[in-house]
């Protein structure tokens, strides 16, 4: 049960879905964790059930677009553990807006938390992650990076980078053993949908077009996502680099 037996491990977006269901999972396999998160009633919330189940946790809370954020995750993680093993940069917002409504400043907004967010986290661990010979980064992107519907610009737009950037990284320092993998969900059952939902007028109005969209037709849970996540985070996945993973109930191979 101990696949990340005292590893130490950053997840940003730890407050709420999937972020959340990992960090629970991470916990259960014996990770030290640094969560981040904007939310601190959220993050508050998750360290002290995780905390109380036994686990080295500690909550850093601010926005990960910001340099200092990062910063502060960072030097967290080596003051209190002293190593930084795994990273899973999951922090993400996704607005609804078809191209011509989406303002400037909301574009910026999508590629600062979704995208730059991912480059400087990677910019600030790796250096550490090279002085240990190992590492592994974990980038949740998303099945609407390649198949999409339209007034999602800034968010399609924003996912696909980052399988880019995940790419990159990973062709990089392969050679020096840090990797660098993206998950890719499609539905899941995450307080970012169930907002969805009701703006859509309630889950009835969701449930029919996710069973159209996604073949297992149901979201999948935080949890199950979570273990793609552990798996790439473990040692298990030594050979697995610049993967794109999909976890969508069959959403991506679907006409
Ligand atoms: P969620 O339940 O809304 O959780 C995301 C967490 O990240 C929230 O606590 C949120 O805080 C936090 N966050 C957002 N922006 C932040 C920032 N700038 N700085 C720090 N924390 C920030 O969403 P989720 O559904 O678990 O989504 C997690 C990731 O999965 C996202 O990258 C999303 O794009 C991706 N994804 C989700 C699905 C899905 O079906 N749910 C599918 C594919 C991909 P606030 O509550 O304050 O915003």
């Amino acid at each position: 049960m101990s696949r990340l037996q005292d590893k130490v491990c950053i997840i940003t977006g730890a407050a709420s879905g999937i972020g959340r269901g990992t960090a629970e999972l991470f916990a259960e396999h014996g990770a030290a964790l640094v969560l981040v998160d904007r939310n601190e009633p959220g993050l508050n919330e998750v360290c002290a059930l995780l905390s109380g189940q036994g686990a080295p946790v500690v909550g850093v809370c601010g926005d990960v677009s910001q340099a200092a954020t990062i910063q502060r995750a960072v030097a967290t993680a080596l003051e209190r553990f002293g190593r930084i093993d795994v990273v899973f940069n999951n922090a993400g917002i996704m607005p609804h807006g078809d191209l011509m409504a989406v303002s400037e400043e909301t574009w910026d907004e999508v590629m600062a938390v979704n995208v730059k967010a991912m480059f400087l986290m990677c910019q600030a661990v790796i250096p550490h992650m090279l002085k240990q010979g190992r590492g592994s980064i974990i980038n949740t992107s998303s099945v609407m990076a390649t198949l999409t519907e339209p007034g999602y610009d800034a968010y399609t737009t924003s996912k696909a980078a980052i399988i880019g950037l995940t790419k990159s990284i990973a062709v990089t320092y392969a050679e020096q053993n840090v990797r660098c993998n993206c998950i890719c969900p499609g539905w899941v059952d995450t307080p970012l949908n169930r907002a969805l939902a009701e703006e859509m007028g309630g889950v009835d109005k969701l449930y029919p077009i996710i069973k159209k969209q996604q073949p297992s037709g149901r979201m999948a849970s935080t949890r199950e996502i979570g273990y793609v996540v552990l798996f790439l985070a473990s040692d298990e996945a030594s050979a697995v680099t610049g993967s794109v993973v999909y976890a969508d109930g069959g959403c991506s191979a679907s006409i």
